[in-house]
């Protein structure tokens, strides 16, 4: 598979150190399945995490639900309940039928046949992801017609988009199969579906947390959230 949009470096090293949330760690490691340009640059960020901890002796560890998060995930694609992070060695083979990579196996299993899609506009189908109860992240499944723009999202921080099947092109370029667009809220974009197969990707956003009133706003960076 020829990936040339990768996870940004700097996603790339919060995965690594395991403080992405559920959504976009999850799309990361299904794009890791495929790329080993970004494994190796995961396994890169790892070593040099380790060796900070190494040399912060007796530095409390995170309490891990991000460990338990990576424990599905590497069960979902038969590496056991290993709670090192998520660097996947061997891509695992697709069976006919399946398109899904194996991160989402214990979610929604890994045939596309068998997703229930539920349409949100012309020629564009959703299937939302259930995540942790604690997850600050949405994650979806879309499915866009040949000649169909994504719908018009406002985004309310990061997202994360790995196209699995079709492709799309907008202002920053062609997308295809494994590629990942990486955004932050500032890029406003109007991807339109260019293969003659549906698109289907994966989404990951941050949950929106704007406050709609002016006040609401203003009063935002000073309570955090
Ligand atoms: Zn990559």
């Amino acid at each position: 598979m020829n990936t040339t949009h990768h996870p940004d470096e700097a996603t790339l090293m919060e995965y690594a150190a395991g403080t992405l949330d559920e959504a976009f760690a999850v799309t990361v490691s299904c794009h890791l399945e495929i790329c080993p340009d970004c494994r190796k640059s995961v396994r890169a960020a790892e070593a040099m995490g380790g060796a900070m901890l190494c040399e912060q002796v007796g530095a409390p560890v995170a309490e891990g639900s991000f460990g338990r998060l990576l424990e599905k995930i590497s069960a979902a694609s038969g590496e056991g309940g290993n709670t090192a992070p998520a660097v996947m060695e061997q891509v695992q083979p697709q069976s006919p039928g399946s398109v899904l990579p194996a991160a989402l196996g214990s979610y929604i299993g890994r045939n596309v046949d068998e997703i229930r899609w539920k349409r949100i506009g012309p020629g564009v189908w959703q299937h939302p992801i259930r995540l942790s109860d604690g997850a600050k992240s949405s994650l979806r499944l879309l499915r866009i017609a040949p000649g169909r723009s994504v719908p018009e999202h406002g985004h309310g921080g990061q997202e994360i988009t790995l196209i699995l099947s079709g492709a799309y092109r907008d202002e920053i370029g062609y997308f295809g199969p494994g590629d990942v667009a990486d955004l932050d809220e500032d890029i406003e974009h109007q991807p339109r579906v260019v293969s003659d197969e549906d698109c289907i990707c994966l989404a990951a956003t941050e949950k929106p947390t704007r406050f709609k009133s002016l006040a609401g706003r203003l009063l935002q960076p000073f309570v955090g959230i």
